[in-house]
């Protein structure tokens, strides 16, 4: 077996699986043990719900379809209770089954960070569980409230937004929408959480609102020959990702 040189902080990091069927628990189980984490089980709604509370873990591998509350109704409790008190957001990995595409959606609209369709391979498991880790790290330290992402800064105290120390002129709205995409990125956002995130839980109808905004944004954003960064994601939403 290869050495793995890790540093301590994953080797102890929790995860809390929320999984009614005992096969595929049991083998996220044994398959993260075996990379370091430190893994717990739940097969219930219930049961996920007190755990997240008496011993909340750094992430969640969440089935979708669970008996009694199910895996969309913890995500929307668990965001709801982080925006209610302030608390970093947790990452949920849901688990999906095969060609719901609907459940993928409404997953990512309630809240999930990422989805895996059932049969997966455990190995993509490892790396969507790793990835959504290193982004729930902070990689600053300091104080100031400041986004980066590759050469495109957004100061939160001040509004100023830059592109390779270029100031970037924006909408309250333009602001709005680009903040979201800058506090997740590579992440994709559903039309439907951004249009809730920048105009309200009470925006209604199929206007073309967000479109054209994101058009004003990429405008903005993508002068003088500069990359795309604010990427489309065909039938489903918006994506802050160089090309
Ligand atoms: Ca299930």
């Amino acid at each position: 077996m290869a050495i793995v040189q890790n540093d301590a902080t994953e080797r102890s990091r929790q995860i809390l699986i929320v999984e009614d069927e005992p096969s595929i628990s049991g083998f996220v189980r044994r398959g993260l043990i075996f990379e370091g984490f430190d893994v717990s089980v739940v097969d219930n709604g219930t049961d996920a719900l007190l755990q997240m509370r008496d011993n909340p873990p750094d992430l969640v591998v969440l089935d979708l379809m669970l008996p009694g509350i199910d895996g969309i109704q913890i995500t929307q409790r668990v965001r709801a209770a982080e925006e209610a008190e302030g608390t970093p957001r947790l990452p949920i990995l849901m688990l999906t089954a095969r060609d719901a595409v609907a459940d993928r959606v409404n997953g990512l609209d309630a809240g999930a960070d990422d989805y895996l369709i059932k049969p997966f391979d455990f190995d993509e498991l490892v790396a969507r569980v790793r990835a959504l880790l290193r982004r729930a790290t902070p990689t600053s330290t300091n104080n100031q409230e400041v986004l980066t992402f590759e050469n495109i800064t957004v100061n939160l105290t001040s509004h100023i937004v830059s592109r390779d120390d270029q100031v970037i002129e924006l909408t309250p709205r333009e602001f709005d929408l680009l903040v979201i995409l800058m506090r997740h990125p590579n992440q994709v956002l559903t039309r439907q959480t951004l249009m809730q995130r920048v105009w309200g839980e009470d925006f209604y109808g199929e206007s073309n609102v967000l479109e054209v905004v994101i058009g004003n944004l990429r405008r903005a954003l993508e002068t003088n020959d500069q990359s795309r960064v604010v990427q489309t994601v065909r039938g489903i939403g918006y994506v802050l990702r160089s090309q």
